[in-house]
């Protein structure tokens, strides 16, 4: 059988987003592999029991997924609560739901604070990114599982077939 790809579940259109819209990746190769019956979806942030919509959150004070999970970062949302233990949660759903499947390639949206794996932001709230992955992204990478951005799907097709 062909190796099946976790993805980010906004990237499929499904509206799991803070602000309760999806972010719809229209490509072919995603189209493929979706009609192949290989596409395994997750929203880690509704998996670690957030619901539609909530409040932003971001990795505070310029740190990294890898920090939250060795416990020297945390995230934060906008009202300045701590939401450290739902994304961590999320984060390992993502893992579990990827080993079910013996997955070791993902598709996750750029930028948020648990499926970014190339750059998020910074934790001030005013649009600033850096390079950084997030939480789910990190814990992927930890384990063995590539993590590649939308805007890497060619890469990603690639990397299937290596
Ligand atoms: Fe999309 Fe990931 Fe955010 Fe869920 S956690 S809405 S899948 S980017």
């Amino acid at each position: 059988t062909k190796p099946k790809i976790l993805i980010s579940a906004c990237l499929l259109g499904r509206p799991v987003r803070y602000n309760g819209k999806g972010k719809p990746l229209d490509h072919p190769l995603v189209a493929h592999w979706r009609d192949e019956g290989r596409l395994v979806a997750i929203c880690p942030e509704l998996a670690g029991g957030f619901s539609v919509p909530r409040p932003p959150a971001e990795i505070a004070d310029n740190s990294s997924g890898d920090a939250v999970l060795s416990g020297s970062g945390r995230v934060v949302d906008n009202t300045g609560a701590d939401v450290t233990a739902p994304f961590l949660a999320g984060a390992e759903a993502a893992l579990a739901l990827a080993r079910e499947h013996d997955i070791h390639h993902a598709l996750l949206i750029d930028g948020s604070p648990s499926c970014g794996s190339s750059t998020i932001y910074d934790g001030k709230f005013d649009g600033t990114r850096h390079h950084a992955a997030g939480v789910t992204a990190a814990l992927l990478r930890q384990n063995g599982i590539a993590v590649f951005t939308e805007r890497d799907v060619d890469a990603l097709a690639s990397a299937l077939i290596a």
